[in-house]
């Protein structure tokens, strides 16, 4: 006999954690699979040697008023899981190489909109003139005001052509695109403006570099312990191996622990392990199955993980770039062929400085993402590494001088880590699908299957914006629809 539950959840990514705990707050019961050995998804944080690290950089936007603290609030979990709002005049640092060859920094508050000096220190950072400025000005002036209506409008333009169209320089140009770069981890000429424009709002009102006492992970820990405490059960280090589908229904799941039902399963595992792996395309209309198989998953983030014995770096986000850094599809494919930028975009977490508990006294730790591909046998990441850290060890000396243990990740340690690859070159994404134009906005996939009682919950469909951000959007709306069908199809 196999446990019956109201609703089986696949995966405790922020996604999964977010619609499981939503489900047993409204006194479902629910069964929460995951196969590492906790909750957070790619965003977990593992707890190691006196230090408590995530495997990669993962800061999130808005940092103020985010989907986040609606979660922790409706739970009741804000004491659990305190939600780390960067204040400061030197929240983020934004290094720039300028054409020069020098590297110039601006060092300001989270929120940009909020600096006094901020003109100034952009005219300065990037060498650009007041009239530049003015431009640059205007494009955030659309970003901010642009009406719903206005913004799906644009959800087939892409974002470089559309900010070009203000006439900003390349410093400018270098300076979005990086920032889009690393939120999207997306070329930037296939980023929908509805996408770009909405999650730039939110950066710009709610500032960036969001970080959780205790790790990143804590409210994905806090949330699954919430599943538990509300008659649910949390399996670790159990994988789903199959989605069990009768008389044209999802009923259940099929485990290395065993088989369990429940009329409604959502899967946090990615829409094309969920469709073409654990479901088995056979099960849903061949069109579907195809479109599923066809979708583009997004570019990879690889890097290092630096634990230092002192403090190096005195700022908690940090992105450094030079106008060759960004990748646009071109770029992407130029990088492919062996042409590299100058210096790459380097993305730096530096998480102790958000919560010094995380390391033993005075240690540091930065962790540090590259552009590279999504394919977790793809050579190019091993080259991305190589030019990133050369990079680190001109701007910042002192780390390859301070450094307790140094640890290497790439699209391989993604894949293995979450999502399964099922399609040629997919697995090491670092978001989920690619959001470029046609598989976000408007065209993002449904989170409702063709199958009835299957869900896809994360960051392949029901959000926006920012990685972790959206995934915790969509397990909100997914937790809504499951709630809806179950009220018709299972009354509690
Ligand atoms: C290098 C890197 C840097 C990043 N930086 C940021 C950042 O700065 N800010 C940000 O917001 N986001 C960042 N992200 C992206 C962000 O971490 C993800 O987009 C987000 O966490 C995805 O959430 P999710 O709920 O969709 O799924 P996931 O986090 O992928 O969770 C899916 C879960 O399902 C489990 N699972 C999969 N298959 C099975 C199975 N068969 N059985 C049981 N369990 C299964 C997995 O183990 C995993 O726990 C980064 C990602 C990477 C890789």
């Amino acid at each position: 006999m196999s446990e019956q539950y109201d609703v089986i959840v696949i995966g405790a990514g922020y996604g999964g954690v977010t619609t499981a705990a939503l489900c047993a707050k409204e006194g479902r019961r629910v069964l929460l699979v995951e196969k590492t050995n906790q909750a957070g998804g790619k965003a977990q944080t593992i707890r190691r040697n006196g230090y408590a690290y995530e495997m990669w950089p993962v800061l999130s936007l808005p940092a103020a008023d985010s989907q986040f603290h609606a979660l922790v609030a409706e739970l009741g979990i804000e004491d659990e899981a305190p939600l780390i709002v960067p204040e400061g005049d030197k929240a983020i640092e934004l290094k720039y190489l300028g054409a020069d060859g020098e590297w110039r920094s601006y060092i300001g508050p989270s929120k940009q909109a909020e600096d006094p000096l901020a003109l100034d220190r952009l005219e300065s950072t990037f060498g650009v003139s007041k009239e530049d400025v003015e431009k640059m000005l205007a494009l955030v002036g659309q970003v901010l005001t642009l009406s719903e209506e206005e913004i799906d409008a644009l959800d087939d333009t892409g974002m470089l052509g559309w900010m070009r169209s203000f006439g900003v320089p390349d410093p400018v140009i270098a300076y979005m695109s990086a920032m889009l770069n690393l939120v999207f981890v997306s070329p930037v000429d296939r980023i929908p403006v509805s996408e770009g424009v909405r999650t730039l709002r939110q950066l710009f009102l709610g500032g960036g570099g969001r970080y959780h006492a205790g790790g990143y992970g804590r409210p994905a820990e806090a949330a699954a312990a919430y599943v538990e405490a509300h008659g649910g059960t949390f399996l670790t280090k159990t994988r789903v191996e199959r989605v069990i589908v009768e008389d044209g229904r999802a009923v259940g799941i099929e485990t290395d622990a065993g088989e369990f039902r429940a009329p409604v399963v959502v899967s946090n595992a990615g829409i094309q392990p969920t469709i073409l792996k654990l479901v088995g395309a056979g099960n849903v209309p061949a069109d579907y199955a195809k479109t599923v198989e066809n979708l583009e998953p997004g570019m990879g983030m690889v890097g290092v993980r630096y634990f230092l014995d002192e403090r190096v770096l005195e700022t908690g986000m940090i992105v450094a770039f030079s106008n060759e850094s960004w990748w646009d599809t071109e770029r992407y494919e130029a990088v492919q062929r062996g042409e590299w930028p100058d210096v790459p975009l380097v993305f730096a977490a530096v998480t102790t400085e958000y919560d010094p508990t995380l390391a033993p006294e005075g240690h540091q730790i930065i962790l540090v993402g590259l552009l590279g591909s999504p394919d977790p046998k793809s050579e190019l990441n091993d080259e991305v590494i190589a030019r990133g850290e050369a990079a680190i060890a001109e701007m910042w000396p002192g780390i390859p001088e301070h450094i307790v243990k140094r640890e290497v990740y790439t699209a391989a340690s993604v894949s293995n880590m979450t999502r399964d690859a099922v399609v040629p070159g997919q697995g090491g994404e670092c978001i989920g699908l690619n959001q470029v134009i046609g598989q976000c906005g408007l065209t993002k996939p449904d989170a409702r299957t063709p199958l009835p009682g299957l869900f896809i919950v994360g960051t392949d469909a029901g959000g926006f914006g920012c990685g972790t951000h959206q995934a915790v959007e969509s397990g909100m709306a997914v937790a809504q629809m499951v709630l809806e069908d179950l009220a018709t199809h299972a009354p509690a």
